[in-house]
């Protein structure tokens, strides 16, 4: 099943369950805009570059669009479709004042130069600049791109409209980026499940954890976890898998992946080499998908061993794997509430820009924790008044306040 059609079934199931009439529905699920643009630039080989930049914004009935750019070679109009969608129901269950888009090109940033990939940024910005802005459109990192890329959009924004830091966020923290965005996706992963553990009567010491991906988002979860006293026993990457029931020593980790060649866990002294195809049915307690869509297939959810499914990336459980989690028992913390915190701290990082304010880490991580904590809470009481899994829970209440949002705002 292609990610379109996952998201949309998500989404229909939760909007059944709500009773919603076909028209608010079609308004609801339909993207207002769909851009897709030509990238020609000069290679450093003397050839001509030909990709295809992308950017999709679903719904802006509660605030400017707002959602990532993936540089990826299977990034298509598609997928940005149901990655705008998600965008829109994370920012309504996180609680920030955005709509949702995303977007990305079709390249693979690992072969590419860093002065191909910033020609690559800078035309693409060329060409969608005048459907961004900072009260319009404001895009961020996701999968392939981090703070660099979001300065050239920055700056290649602001040549056309003055300065204007805010259009863009998971900017470099000393180039008006925010304190604890790069980390803020783990930390509120780790917010997540620790609150859920705490309904179990749990804490997260002992709980043991098996990660999928090592980027950006599973290397921060697996270092907040391990400081509250997690135990992580496998992690995967796109170059190979390694585990060590004892517990993989991060700090060792980190210092070889930062020297290995192609920056992966793979050939990691301290843990044996597993086949990355056994990594999501390994025994754990807490099964981390932080990578690509779509991993979750129903084969797979039968042969989960975790209690607890955790999902840092975007759509990796298909809607007849989840169906499968639920009837097995298997609690899913899911995509939209459950990786918001990339977009809390971009809310945050926005709004500084705005104020032409610093904050400290500590405001960022307290007001983090407060944000998260209470939509994880409304979430987990609509499962429970509803006997419902708190993905439904959490499309429930996005669908509600978007429409509701959609009804104050009237048709214009
Ligand atoms: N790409 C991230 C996500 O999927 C962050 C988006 C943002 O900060 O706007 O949630």
């Amino acid at each position: 099943m292609n990610a379109i059609e996952s998201a949309s079934l998500h989404f229909r199931r939760a909007a059944d369950s709500l009773g919603l009439t076909a028209d608010r529905r079609a308004m609801l699920e339909n993207p207002s805009r769909q851009i897709q643009v030509e990238i020609v630039v000069p290679m450093d080989d003397g050839t001509i570059g030909n990709f295809v930049g992308y950017r999709v914004q679903h719904n802006e009935a509660r605030g400017p669009f707002k959602g990532g750019l993936r540089f990826h070679p299977q990034v298509d109009l598609g997928e940005a479709n149901a990655l705008a969608a998600l965008m829109t129901w994370k920012t309504a269950v996180i609680g920030v004042p955005y709509g949702g888009a995303k977007g990305g090109i079709n390249c693979d940033p690992t072969r590419l130069s860093v002065r191909e990939l910033e020609k690559i940024v800078r035309v693409f910005i060329q060409k969608i600049h005048e459907v961004i802005g900072p009260n319009t459109d404001i895009p961020a990192p996701d999968m392939g791109s981090s703070a660099r890329e979001m300065a050239w959009i920055m700056t290649e924004y602001s040549k056309f409209h003055g300065f204007q830091p805010a259009v863009v966020t998971g900017k470099p923290v000393d180039f008006h980026g925010s304190e604890g965005r790069r980390e803020a996706t783990g930390f509120g992963l780790y917010l997540n499940v620790r609150e859920l553990l705490r309904t179990q009567n749990r804490e997260l010491d002992g709980v043991s954890f098996v990660i999928q991906g090592y980027g950006n988002v599973g290397s921060h979860l697996a270092k907040f976890v391990a400081e509250a006293g997690a135990k992580i026993v496998a992690i995967a990457d796109a170059r190979g898998a390694i585990a060590n029931p004892d517990g993989i020593d991060l700090a060792a980790l980190d210092r070889y992946v930062a020297q290995s060649p192609g920056r992966s866990v793979a050939g990691f002294p301290g843990a044996q080499a597993i086949d990355p195809q056994d990594v999501l049915t390994l025994p754990c307690d807490v099964l981390a998908p932080c990578a690509l869509g779509g991993v979750i297939t129903p084969e797979v959810a039968e042969r989960i061993q975790a209690s607890i499914v955790l999902e840092g990336a975007n759509g990796p459980t298909e809607p007849d794997a989840d169906t499968i989690l639920d009837q097995r028992g298997i609690v899913t913390l899911p995509d939209i509430l459950a990786n918001a915190g990339g977009v809390l701290v971009s809310y945050y990082e926005w709004v500084q820009n705005i104020q032409h304010f610093h904050w400290p880490l500590e405001r960022i991580r307290h007001e983090q924790e407060r944000q998260t904590v209470k939509a994880f809470k409304e979430v987990y009481a609509e499962a429970q008044a509803h006997r419902i899994s708190l993905r439904r829970a959490a499309f429930r209440i996005a669908i509600r306040k978007v429409d509701a949002a959609t009804e104050h705002g009237g048709l214009y």
